[in-house]
């Protein structure tokens, strides 16, 4: 057995092999820290039975501690010059497989369907940089895929964000769409010191877990998406201004209507609603406009 890829000496001897060059591009930082890793691991509850799908792998300090605990890993990493790297350094587990390929492009519900089509549990696993984040989560969450749970380290302020609740500073329409489709916690802090290189921020680690159904009912998803999202346009405005510039094919008085229908102060913010009274908001818009 040769030794854990997730330690600062053999983190650095793997780079200076391969002459490896960070792709900051990427957001290619490399945990070096075994104990936050396995925390990982076990916050996952990975068992025998679980698949998983790492996102970036890197050189393989997550992927090799995720492969000793599940079932199969499957993994996408869009770098190619780390796909020889990942050959040589996971070479010991045969229960991995390296998609070479950027998540945001791969057809991922395809893989689960023929792939992971016995699969009962799916985990989804990810250090990501923050800039995909948003774009990775909500379009895998938005597909419906058959993942269970998604354990994602993202930078600290984003995890705060993705997992707020009314009244909050960070309360956005994400945390409105994460908690409609998830039940999010933090569930690790992970310093800025266990990387190598060392990032400007600190991170968290975000469980989601999927809900069996949304939380709440909605009649038309789309119209939902867009009362969460044109409600938070400009933090500072109403809800009644932010709507009408969110809804220019809308009425004022209708839009006024459909507020004072739901029981909702169109003088409030956004930041004040609960994901329940933009159920109750869009359900009425829907409709007031499909009479
Ligand atoms: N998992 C490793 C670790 O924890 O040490 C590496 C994490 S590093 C922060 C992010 C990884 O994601 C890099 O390997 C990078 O090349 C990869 N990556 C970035 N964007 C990606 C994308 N769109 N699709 C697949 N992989 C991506």
């Amino acid at each position: 057995m040769s030794k854990d890829i997730a330690t600062i000496s053999r983190t650095l001897e793997i780079i200076q092999k391969h002459g490896f060059h960070f792709k900051k591009g990427f957001g290619q930082n490399f945990l070096v820290d075994l104990n936050i890793l396995n925390k990982i691991v076990e916050q996952g509850e990975l068992t025998k039975d679980t698949y998983v799908i790492e996102i970036g792998p890197g050189i393989g300090s997550l992927t090799e501690q995720l492969a000793k605990k599940a079932k199969q890993v499957i993994c996408y990493e869009i770098d190619k010059a780390l796909i020889p790297i990942l050959s040589e350094t996971l070479q010991e587990y045969d229960n991995l497989k390296i998609i070479n390929e950027d998540v945001l492009k791969a057809d991922v519900k395809g893989m689960i369907e023929t792939e992971l089509k016995d699969a009962t549990d799916i985990a989804l696993v990810a250090n990501l940089p923050y800039y995909i984040t948003t774009p990775i989560l909500m379009n895998l969450l938005g597909q419906k895929l058959r993942i269970n749970r998604y354990l994602v380290m993202v930078q600290k302020e984003v995890a705060q964000r993705l997992s707020s609740t009314p009244d909050t500073k960070d309360y956005n329409a994400l945390s409105v769409l994460i908690q409609y489709y998830t039940e999010p916690k933090i569930i690790l802090h992970v310093p800025r010191t266990v990387f190598i290189p060392q990032p400007k921020v600190d991170s968290a680690v975000l469980r989601l877990k999927v809900r069996e159904k949304p939380l709440v009912e909605v009649e038309d998803e789309e119209l939902f998406f867009r009362v969460v999202k044109g409600s938070f346009i400009q933090r500072r405005k109403t809800i009644f201004n932010n709507l009408k510039q969110a809804f220019t094919e809308l009425s004022s008085e209708l839009i006024l209507e459909a507020l004072q229908k739901a029981n909702i102060n169109p003088q409030t913010r956004g930041e004040a609603l609960t994901i329940y009274d933009f159920a109750r908001l869009s359900n009425i818009i829907n409709n007031m406009t499909h009479l």
